[in-house]
């Protein structure tokens, strides 16, 4: 007989842990206890010794899945007497668990309880149990339980209270259970409120509305959703005009796998992450033809589709009666937060959509839908939010309480406590009223869930951007310091986090604009890290922007600025036909007294320049169109030339775009596709950033930033530089993109708290 204590530290409170445990030891015959706290769970277990280690070998390989257990231990203790294996509550108050759940999945087995006519959450919307189900967008404040979420307004049913007080029962603990006779119910309404049909009908109808071309909008887990038939172009367009979002792509819900697979041909790790708990929109490869859907109209001029499965019983009740694929995208205005209330979306998206399917289970904060897709090096999120935010990352450097407050576009925050930190969800752009207020709403979310006491704030350097302003009222208010961190040093730092790199790195920031420490827009960096601080030991050779702002939706302007640099007043007659005469005499005239036209290093610019002078694009309908029309003109071309970039000696070395725009005239001149040019310009940047890392001699070598959402790039560079040695580093489960922005905020600002270092110690 022996006695082990077990304390299991990680991902363990909210994922039917503690039952799992609870069974595991039953089903052994041991007796015992566990319980939670604040940093996982922990357990005494007792039995013949055979079958104790049998236990702790399970509760290391058979854990619930969405588990991330981080470390066991295990100590000999004297053995008790207990009263079989028991749940021991954990104090309410106490500690707070530093871990907020996040949303699941409806698991496998609540959907064979969905379908089967014999359960009775038979076709029942809201099916849950520990294993999946709602956690993030329905907790109000922790230790998680459900008098802390919004499931406190719906009190138990003989029937659930009796499962949820069971051990042995699968929904042993579910906080969200909820059944047809005590749970939430859904209603089908018009803008105005008025009632079109509750329940079971009100899904057959809103199904049958949508078959009909109407645009659905869709109470779901983390927010509304705007519903159309996929393979309805009208209905499509229809909702493009409506919620003015001319070309970005649109995500398709599929009613099943095999549905996905007429689209697209899946690998098993694509499969593996449209099935797992998380159930992201997975961006993948289309295959010809239109599989039956209104392709050109939702995703024009893309090979790639943005594919997901219904992961609530609702969703897939609704697509079950459907049938077929339906375009699911946010429900908002463009570059607005997602609605959440009734009322308010209602009013807000009432001449977006046709018919409302609500219900009455309050969403306690938007969470919209995570984007992932398998890189170059794996799993590669490009948007966090659904399934995989809050979930904490180890902070290896350890910090103080650090609040970052990340950056403008497609913006998120990051806290930091003790050796932990947590991002938000995406919140989108911040241009709006409603983005700055939901900044400030997250940010007291993620104050209180750590019951943190932050002792710095981080934020960008550029002083306009919404979160900047709200990091400087925020410091004067609790009267602690704000550090400010440059966009691609933030970037880089953001990449080193996820790998949990310390020491010298070379990063390279390859990105849209960030303000640099010289007052130019920054992007196109080569940086060494060194602790908190960083030489910038390259550049792209600075150009000019005419008309600022406007340059970023017309990518035509980049080409002038940068034909500008090279011919002077010629310029224009390089550009091609993309400006009238006096269009051009004007934006000349800027360039000319550098009026308002900001000098820029950016490789997002450059890439405007190259798919403006290719003829690709010289208009962008959504930011980073161009650059992805010019990757996806190389789709089929196999051409290994480079064009020829010069990187200068000294510090920081200037790489010279000079050769390889007169290179990609000629070729223009005499008639190069434009596949085989952009393919040429990748490889050349392959080719940079192979010379830039054996310049600078490090091993370790970080890719980040906007620019390498591009798989032909990012592909192109990393093959380049593992094949001269190199150990390549790219974020994966955190985006590229100014996403990651706060989490690299946060190791900056670690940093410099540890050397005590000079606020404004930067090198530039
Ligand atoms: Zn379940
Ligand atoms: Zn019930
Ligand atoms: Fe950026």
């Amino acid at each position: 007989m022996v006695r082990f204590a077990v304390s299991v530290q990680g991902i363990v409170q909210g994922v039917g842990f503690r039952p799992f445990v609870s069974n595991a030891a039953t089903q052994r015959g041991l007796s015992g206890w566990v319980k939670n706290r604040t940093d996982g769970v922990c357990l005494e277990v007792q039995g013949p010794e055979n079958a104790v280690h049998d236990f702790l070998d399970a509760l290391r390989h058979d854990s619930p899945a969405a588990a991330r257990i981080e470390r066991i231990d295990t100590a000999e203790v004297a053995a008790a007497i207990d009263d079989g294996f028991r749940i021991v509550e954990s104090a309410t108050g106490a500690h707070v668990s530093p871990t907020v759940p996040a949303d699941q999945a409806t698991c496998a087995e609540c959907i064979a309880e969905l379908e089967s006519p014999a359960e009775r959450r038979y076709r029942y919307p809201f099916t849950n149990c520990t294993r999946c189900g709602p956690r993030y967008t329905i907790i109000e404040a922790l230790p998680y339980d459900r008098a802390r979420t919004t499931m406190k307004l719906f009190s138990l049913c003989a029937a659930c209270a009796s499962e949820y007080h069971h051990p042995s029962d699968r929904r042993f603990h579910a906080q969200p259970i909820a059944c047809p006779t005590c749970g939430p119910a859904v209603r089908l309404v018009l803008a105005d409120g008025r009632e079109l049909a509750t329940g079971e009908e009100a899904i057959r109808r809103a199904a049958q509305e949508i078959l009909s071309g109407q645009v659905l909008a869709l109470q779901g887990l983390g927010g509304f959703q705007l519903l159309v038939d996929a393979t309805c172009a009208n209905a499509v367009v229809c909702l493009r005009r409506r919620k003015q979002r001319e070309e970005k792509p649109f995500a398709v819900m599929f009613p099943s796998l095999e549905a996905v697979r007429r689209v697209c041909a899946l690998s098993a790790a694509e499969e593996a992450l449209l099935t797992s708990s998380e159930a992201p929109i997975v961006l993948v490869q289309r295959l010809g033809g239109s599989a039956g859907m209104a392709i050109s109209e939702v995703a024009p001029r893309n090979p790639h589709i943005g594919v997901m499965l219904g992961y609530t019983p609702l969703h897939r009740l609704l697509l079950g009666e459907v049938g077929r694929p339906l375009v699911c995208t946010s429900g908002n205005l463009s570059e607005e937060p997602m609605c959440i209330d009734e009322a308010e979306a209602r009013s807000r998206l009432g001449t977006v959509a046709d018919l409302f399917l609500v219900h009455d289970r309050p969403i306690a904060r938007p969470v919209d839908d995570s984007v992932v897709r398998i890189g170059p090096a794996g799993v590669q999120v490009l948007r966090r939010a659904r399934g995989f935010a809050p979930l904490p990352l180890p902070l290896a450097t350890g910090a103080s309480c650090i609040l970052a407050l990340g950056g403008q576009l497609k913006s998120t925050v990051a806290l930091a406590k003790a050796r932990h930190v947590v991002v938000s969800q995406h919140l989108g752009d911040l241009f709006s009223l409603e983005g700055a207020l939901l900044l400030e709403r997250t940010v007291s979310d993620l104050v209180s869930f750590l019951d943190a006491k932050p002792e710095v704030i981080a934020c960008d350097f550029h002083p306009d951007y919404a979160a900047s302003r709200l990091g400087e009222r925020l410091a004067s208010t609790w009267g602690i310091p704000l550090e400010r961190v440059q966009h691609h040093h933030a970037h880089v730092a953001a990449c080193m986090v996820e790998h949990g790199l310390s020491g010298a790195v070379l990063g390279l920031a390859w990105d849209g604009a960030g303000l640099g420490t010289d007052g130019v827009l920054w992007g196109g960096e080569a940086l060494l890290m060194q602790g908190s601080t960083f030489r910038r030991v390259a550049h792209l050779r600075p150009f000019s922007l005419p008309g600022g702002e406007q340059a970023m939706r017309e990518p035509r302007r980049a080409a002038l600025g940068l034909l500008y640099e090279i011919f002077g007043r010629e310029a224009a007659a390089y550009s091609g036909e993309a400006f009238s005469a006096p269009q051009t005499a004007l934006l000349l005239r800027m360039l000319e007294r550098s009026v308002n036209s900001p000098r820029t290093t950016s490789m997002g610019r450059l890439f405007d320049a190259l798919a403006s002078l290719t003829g690709v694009r010289g208009h962008a309908g959504f930011e980073g169109q161009a650059a992805m029309e010019l990757e996806f003109a190389a789709a089929d071309v196999d051409d290994p030339t480079a064009y020829p970039i010069t990187l200068g000696s000294g510090e920081p070395a200037v790489a010279d775009w000079e050769p390889l725009v007169r290179a990609v005239l000629s070729d223009r001149k005499r008639g190069l596709p434009p596949g085989r040019i952009s393919a040429r310009f990748h490889n050349a940047l392959a080719a940079l950033a192979g010379e830039i890392a054996q310049r600078v001699g490090l091993a370790r070598v970080v890719l980040s930033g906007g620019c390498f959402q591009n798989l032909r790039l990012s592909r192109a560079v990393r093959e380049r530089l593992v094949s001269m040695g190199f150990e390549v580093y790219m974020p994966q489960l955190y985006p590229p993109n100014d996403g990651g922005l706060s989490l690299g905020q946060v190791l900056v600002a670690a940093l410099r708290g540890k050397e005590h270092a000079d606020v404004s110690g930067y090198s530039g």
